[in-house]
Formats: C-alpha cells, sequence, structure tokens
C-alpha cells in the first residue's frame, strides 16, 4: 500500500550536521520524497505533535528539545512516501531510545540519551497510518506536497499580512 510518512530532523540532528548523513540513510529505502522544508518550531506546534505524550513525565522535555531550546531553532520536515514508507523509514531510523536502536540505524548511530534522561534521537518518523495523517496536515500545507489529494481538501481564501521579495 503507497502511503506518505513523516519525517523530521530534530534540532540536534541539524545541529551536528547530520542532516546529509540521515538523508543518506533514508535513501535506502527508494521512497520518494514529496515535500521539504526547514521550520522552527513554535510551542503550540510541539505540543500538538506531541499531544498523545501529554501525560508522560517527560512531555516538557521533548516539547523544548523540538523546539529547539537546547540546540538550534532549526528542523527539516519531508514527506516521503510509497510502498509501506511508515514501517520502511522507521526501521532506518531504529528504536527510540538509542542505546537499545540498531548501530546500523539512523538512531543507533548518531542518538544519545541526555544526563536528564532525555532520549535526543536526531529524527521522528510517524509511527501509523492515523499519526502520519495527523502529523503531516500539522507540518504541511496541502500546496506544499507534491501529490493531489493525498488527503481530501477544501477551497478556502486567507486573508493575511505577509512578506514579497522587494
Ligand atoms: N522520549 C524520551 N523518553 C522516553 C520516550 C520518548 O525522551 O522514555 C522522546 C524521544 O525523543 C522520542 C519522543 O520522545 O523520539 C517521542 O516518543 P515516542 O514514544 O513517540 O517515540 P518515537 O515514535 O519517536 O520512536
Ligand atoms: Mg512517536
Amino acid at each position: 500500500m503507497q502511503e506518505p510518512t513523516l519525517v523530521i530532523i530534530k534540532p540536534d540532528g541539524l545541529v551536528k550536521s547530520l542532516t546529509g548523513n540521515i538523508l543518506t540513510k533514508l535513501s535506502d529505502s527508494h521512497l520518494v520524497i514529496v515535500a521539504a522544508k526547514m521550520k522552527t518550531v513554535s510551542r503550540d506546534l510541539a505540543e500538538a505533535h506531541y499531544g498523545q505524550l501529554h501525560d508522560k513525565p517527560f512531555f516538557e522535555e521533548i516539547v523544548r528539545y523540538l523546539m529547539g531550546e537546547s540546540h538550534t531553532k532549526r528542523t527539516m520536515a519531508l514527506v516521503y512516501y510509497g510502498e509501506d514508507a511508515i514501517q520502511r523509514v522507521r526501521k532506518i531510523c531504529g528504536a527510540t531510545n538509542p542505546e537499545e536502536a540498531d548501530p546500523a540505524t539512523i538512531r543507533g548511530a548518531y542518538g544519545r540519551i541526555t544526563t536528564k534522561g532525555v532520549y535526543e534521537n536526531v529524527i521522528h518518523a510517524s509511527s501509523n497510518k492515523v499519526d502520519a495523517e495527523r502529523e503531516i496536515k500539522l507540518w504541511f500545507e496541502p500546496d506544499e506536497i507534491l501529490i493531489d489529494n493525498l488527503y481530501p481538501t477544501k477551497d478556502t481564501t486567507k486573508s493575511y499580512k505577509t512578506r514579497a521579495w522587494v
């Protein structure tokens, strides 16, 4: 089944200049990148992204981690698309806990656990179809994704102040 999955190179991955290494490992999947951008994560986005973990004792720490409070306020968000994309990308990422992750995986190779106990595992990847849809809709607008009708859309008129090149 062809499906999309959300990948985020987290602020520790960017500050350690691991972007190329991470994308190279992901390219083994032969999936197609259908969206990509750099993004600064607001508190609202971080809290919504990790909403299902709201009750966990480490919730505030991972919100601050995704916002880049201790690294850099940059993330790189991508949508990969293809056959079994969700499971295939998760496999390349490795286990959540970098100490348990296979060293051949992204998290096993590059992740660490901080002295506060946070798993700084350099990459996020959606866990299942429902999460992928919820997360992609949080991070991307329909027109930023190079697949028509990935999810249903509606026409809307937005009026807000924005910047343009001079
Ligand atoms: N996390 C952590 N400690 C834990 C569990 C999770 O620091 O005991 C962090 C870790 O960065 C992880 C993120 O919280 O990637 C989200 O947790 P989740 O259980 O969704 O793991 P994932 O889907 O990222 O493998
Ligand atoms: Mg998760």
